[in-house]
């Protein structure tokens, strides 16, 4: 079982924020932001790939909800999912970083000069 999935089960404590029968978010471990939640369906989806949009509908509704709770839906915030080796994804279970509660740069993604790549 993966370590999401642990989570899901309360086989492993996360600081759990919001959760209802799909969906749960939890603060994420080493944050990089001053709110640092994942958002991640209870069922074990890999990741963006593979999801359905079913699973988004009920995706969007809850992170909406979630970004209200932790009181960042005004001042902003960041949606992000990793897909794979080039995404930097390391949990093989689709999960959506949120982060907010300070003003974020935009420009750590990557140390290739996109110039090089045209
Ligand atoms: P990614 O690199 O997109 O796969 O993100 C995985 C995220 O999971 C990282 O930001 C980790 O800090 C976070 N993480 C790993 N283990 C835990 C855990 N037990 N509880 C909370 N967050 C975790």
């Amino acid at each position: 079982m993966c370590l999401f999935c642990k989570i899901v089960n309360k086989e492993i404590n996360a600081n759990i924020e919001l959760e209802n029968e799909n969906f749960l978010a939890f603060h994420d471990i080493n944050p990089k932001a001053p709110t640092h939640l994942l958002a991640i369906p209870k069922i074990h989806v890999d990741s963006f790939n593979e999801v359905s949009p079913e699973t988004m509908t009920g995706m969007t509704e809850f992170i909406q909800e979630l970004v209200k709770q932790v009181g960042i839906d005004k001042s902003g915030y960041r949606v992000i999912t990793n897909v794979g080796d080039n995404g930097g994804q390391e949990v093989k279970h689709l999960h959506f970083h949120v982060l907010g509660g300070a003003k974020l740069t935009w420009g750590h993604f990557s140390d290739a000069d996109p110039k090089d790549y045209l």
